[in-house]
């Protein structure tokens, strides 16, 4: 943790500062010779992306089919705040992690601490118990899609800011739960059409097993103690596991020899973890165990899972998640289990494109009515009103373009038909719809009728080209 000074200091790599520090610190350091302040303007923050609209459609697929997914799974959407008290993820993600320890934005408010949520978990608990989900029907299953924020070295797969769908279920300690969770999971692999992601299975024990192997751990790592980074050392006494879950890679190396948890589980975790893989197997889902996943966060009991990928590089872990039966109680709630998972979507799109998987296609435009003449633009206006009235996508000219102009709008919009009303078309009372595609033209009143000519037109299209 970096030190903060006083009560706008840095803290956790983030501040807040009262308008006037600002003013001197942009006099100071922005300002100076070769600072580009348009560049300031117009460059997005690294570790940040746009999703434009050309992209967005991929977002929308798989957004779609996560919460479909879910939602077939018996989950609810829940949505709760960007950011938290400071204190709610020390104490739920864990004093002794990366992203605590280095990774959260965190802004010093005058009295308090926020942080931009680092992971979903921590605020949908506090969500579930500060709201009273719990006098409800257990298990209290929900989901979420959200930003998250996370101060790490941005690349590829790896960004300050990026998103999450997850889920998470409180009050079942059943291995069945478990189970389900990892299978909602996969059902949404398979569903976005992604092929050959591997699931990675462990158990890190309980508090009661853990405590022997903690033992076992300190005792493996005391001949190397100095040889560990500073951040690991402090890790030693509090928090042993931790260590082998850190990036440093003399820590990595020290640590590749170290006693496995697994080789460590009480008779109960043990059961768990052989239970659990008696429903994957019975559910036909293949898994690995790798009793070297240990996860980033400290909340995690028994069961923890990763799905990765070989298709986008060194940030292959495209979810992550596990039991974590004492968070409830260390958050001040009545002993409860629970479990959950998030999946990273910006890697999911990735892995996605990387394998070529189909996303759907935003909806184009039905109709495009161009007009020649304000009496023309008026009909204009009302129709394509009209038509989206009854949920046609429909649009007009609001450039002040000229026929011509207008049509090859049309065309670049991808419109499937088009429609050009002037003075001859007011009088006569109908117009000539045009089927872009097949340059098929029919005449069509502007009339009462209109909308159900066109409705039988644009359906007889529809027909046509599925055949
Ligand atoms: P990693 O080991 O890659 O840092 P993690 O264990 O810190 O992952 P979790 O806290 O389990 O990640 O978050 C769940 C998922 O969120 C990850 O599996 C990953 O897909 C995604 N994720 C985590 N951190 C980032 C990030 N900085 N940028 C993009 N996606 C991320
Ligand atoms: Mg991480």
């Amino acid at each position: 943790m970096r030190p903060h000074c006083g009560k706008y200091g840095w803290y956790h790599g983030f501040t807040v500062v009262p308008n006037v520090f600002i003013h001197i610190w942009r006099r100071l350091f922005c300002l100076k010779k070769g600072t580009d302040i348009m560049e300031l303007i117009t460059t997005r923050i690294k570790g940040m992306e746009d999703v434009v609209p050309a992209e967005s459609h991929k977002w929308q697929t798989v957004e779609k089919i996560a919460a479909d997914t879910a939602a077939s799974y018996g989950f609810r959407e829940i949505r709760i705040p960007t950011f938290e008290n400071t204190e709610l993820f020390v104490r739920s993600v864990g004093e002794t992690t990366d992203v605590v320890q280095k990774e959260m934005f965190s802004v010093m408010g005058r009295e308090s601490k926020f942080t931009l949520r680092p992971e979903g978990t921590a605020g949908t608990i506090r969500a579930v118990l500060q709201n009273g989900l719990l006098n409800d029907a257990l298990p209290q299953k929900v989901f979420y899609i959200l930003s998250c924020f996370r101060h790490e070295k941005p690349q590829a797969g790896r960004l300050w800011e990026f998103h999450q769908f997850g889920a998470e279920m409180v009050g079942s300690s059943s291995p069945a739960a478990d189970a389900e969770m990892i299978c909602l999971v996969g059902s949404v692999i398979e569903r976005l059409g992604l092929k050959d992601i591997e699931l990675h299975i462990n158990s890190i024990g309980c508090p009661h097993c853990r405590a022997k192997y903690y033992e076992k751990l300190r005792e493996f790592f005391a001949p190397h103690k100095e040889e560990l980074c500073g951040t690991c050392q402090s890790r030693f006494e509090k928090n042993p596991m931790r260590i082998l879950d850190c990036k440093s890679e003399v820590c990595r190396e020290i640590g590749k020899d170290a006693p496995l948890m697994i080789d460590y589980l009480c008779d109960e975790c043990r059961e768990h973890f052989e239970t659990l893989k008696g429903y994957l197997d019975e559910m036909g889902i293949k898994y690995t165990v790798d009793p070297k996943i240990v996860r980033g966060l400290d909340y995690y009991t028994k069961t923890v899972f990763e799905f990765i990928t070989t298709s986008i590089g060194a940030q292959g872990t495209v979810c992550g998640g596990g039991r974590y039966d004492g968070l409830i109680e260390e958050m001040g709630g009545n002993p409860t289990p629970a479990l959950g998972f998030a999946m990273g979507l910006e890697r999911i799109i990735m892995t996605m494109e990387k394998q070529g998987c189909e996303f759907d296609m935003p909806r184009g435009c039905d109709i495009y009515i161009g007009a020649m003449g304000a009496a023309a633009q008026k009909k204009a206006v009302s129709l394509v009103k009209a038509l989206r009235d009854e949920g046609y996508h429909a649009e007009c000219d609001v450039m002040g373009r000229g026929v011509k102009a207008q049509m090859k709008y049309a065309n670049k919009i991808g419109s499937a038909f088009s429609m050009i009303i002037g003075d001859n078309e007011l009088e006569a009372g109908s117009a000539k719809l045009k089927n872009m595609a097949t340059g098929e033209e029919t005449e069509i009143t502007l009339g009462d009728k209109f909308l159900d000519v066109f409705s039988d037109i644009h359906m007889a299209d529809m027909f046509a080209s599925e055949e």
